[in-house]
């Protein structure tokens, strides 16, 4: 049995890793991590028998700790909880489904503690790849993307010459706007933005897609994951999501990995690897399948995707004020307290008010988060 914890097992990525594991049989699950969805995470509990349970708030882990009064479970609560949950000491590897930056200090304990990593909570490396990455190789553990672009990357990687790679192409469906110019954007509102054309996902990562800040928050950890530079990272628009990336060697092969849209196959994928598995559901029919298109991204309507490059290309602080700065805006615009067009806008003014630290720490980028966050709410 190969023992698993999840970080954010009530969400998008948490339940279909445990989808996975309920179809295999062969994993374990010791520890979930959950925010304030008490009722699916006792549901879970109830399933998968972990030994430990942690929630965000205090009240609601008291709540769930008496709901539980059958089950040998420890709850805990709170950023401890998230630590005790991420270094559990029975855990092989650490399913990283939490949303945002609140996945710093949990992934580097579990690294410290010698657990794989399946990351599928990209605003880590984004903000502090810096810091994961050579982290994870002292001591000598694994980051295996969840991701599926990053997946599809790391797949295409396979049998293949690392040093002789050329360049990432790394795709992008391009939302539910491509082809919109801005002042076509100007009314958008939430409901609209929530619908993605081809992936179910979480709230935030969707409307991301919506404004490809989820794609350039892509580049930026595609830069972390495989060592490369952001130059070396091409953004193609391939709208009906069935090549997830490719690579390109320096003799001008490109390897690629397509599929249907499921984020199960990636997430299997990191919590198996190298071992490929049976997986139910859709293949794709070729003898059906039409065509696949390839456009440009258009970064001048969605200047985000630009931003991200100049944030990932100047890197140290720099790309946590855009991730502070996406996160934040697009919970107002959840909130309805912005409009749509405002989330690049307020990200690009937090770029250029912020004073670049080469090579942050974990505390400087949470400051300068904070900072971030504070420069918001004094503007808007
Ligand atoms: P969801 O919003 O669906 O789920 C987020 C999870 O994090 C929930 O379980 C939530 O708990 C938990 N959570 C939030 N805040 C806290 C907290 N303070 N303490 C403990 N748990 C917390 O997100 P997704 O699953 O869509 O995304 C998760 C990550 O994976 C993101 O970084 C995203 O970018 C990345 N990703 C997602 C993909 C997808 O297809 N969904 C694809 C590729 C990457 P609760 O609901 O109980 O409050």
């Amino acid at each position: 049995m190969k023992k698993i914890a999840i970080l954010g097992s009530t969400g998008s990525i948490g339940t279909q890793t445990l989808e996975i594991v309920r179809t295999n049989g062969d994993l374990e699950v010791v520890a979930l991590a959950a925010g304030n969805n008490i009722d699916l995470l006792e549901q879970q509990i109830r399933e998968f028998r972990p030994k430990l349970a942690a929630v965000w708030k205090e009240e609601r882990a008291a709540e769930l700790k008496s709901r539980l009064g059958d089950m040998n479970v420890r709850v805990v609560y709170g950023m401890d909880g998230l630590l005790e949950v991420a270094a559990v000491p029975e855990s092989e590897i650490l399913v990283t489904a939490i949303v945002g930056m609140i996945g710093i200090r949990p992934t580097i304990e579990a690294i410290r503690a010698g657990k794989d990593i399946a990351l599928a909570n990209k605003e880590t490396l984004v903000t502090a790849g810096h810091i994961i990455m050579p982290l994870a190789k002292e001591c000598g553990v694994s980051i295996l993307p969840v991701d599926s672009e990053h997946s599809a990357i790391f797949q295409s990687f396979q049998g293949g010459q690392r040093k002789a790679l050329h360049k990432i192409l790394l795709t992008a469906s391009g939302g539910p706007f491509r082809g919109k110019k801005r002042e076509e954007l100007e009314n958008i509102q939430v409901e609209d933005a929530l619908k993605h054309p081809n992936w179910e996902m979480g709230r935030k990562i969707t409307i991301d897609s919506s404004t490809m800040v989820n794609k350039g928050l892509e580049v930026i950890e595609a830069k972390w994951l495989f060592g490369v530079t952001v130059d070396q990272i091409q953004v193609v628009v391939q709208p009906q999501s069935i090549i997830h990336s490719m690579v390109e060697y320096e003799d001008g092969a490109v390897i690629a990995q397509l599929g249907t849209p499921d984020m199960k196959l990636p997430i299997q994928y990191a919590l198996y690897y190298p071992e490929r598995r049976y997986l139910p559901g859709d293949r794709l029919d070729f003898g059906t399948l039409s065509q696949i298109t390839f456009e440009k991204p258009d970064m001048e309507t969605f200047y985000g995707l630009k931003l991200a490059f100049e944030a990932g290309r100047r890197g140290g602080s720099l790309p946590t004020v855009l991730n502070a700065a996406n996160e934040f805006a697009v919970a107002m615009f959840l909130d309805r307290k912005i409009k749509y067009l405002q989330i690049p806008e307020i990200i690009q003014a937090c770029m250029e008010a912020h004073k670049n630290i080469p090579d942050p720490t974990v505390e400087e980028i949470l400051k300068t988060e904070q900072e971030t966050y504070e420069f918001i709410k004094n503007r808007w």
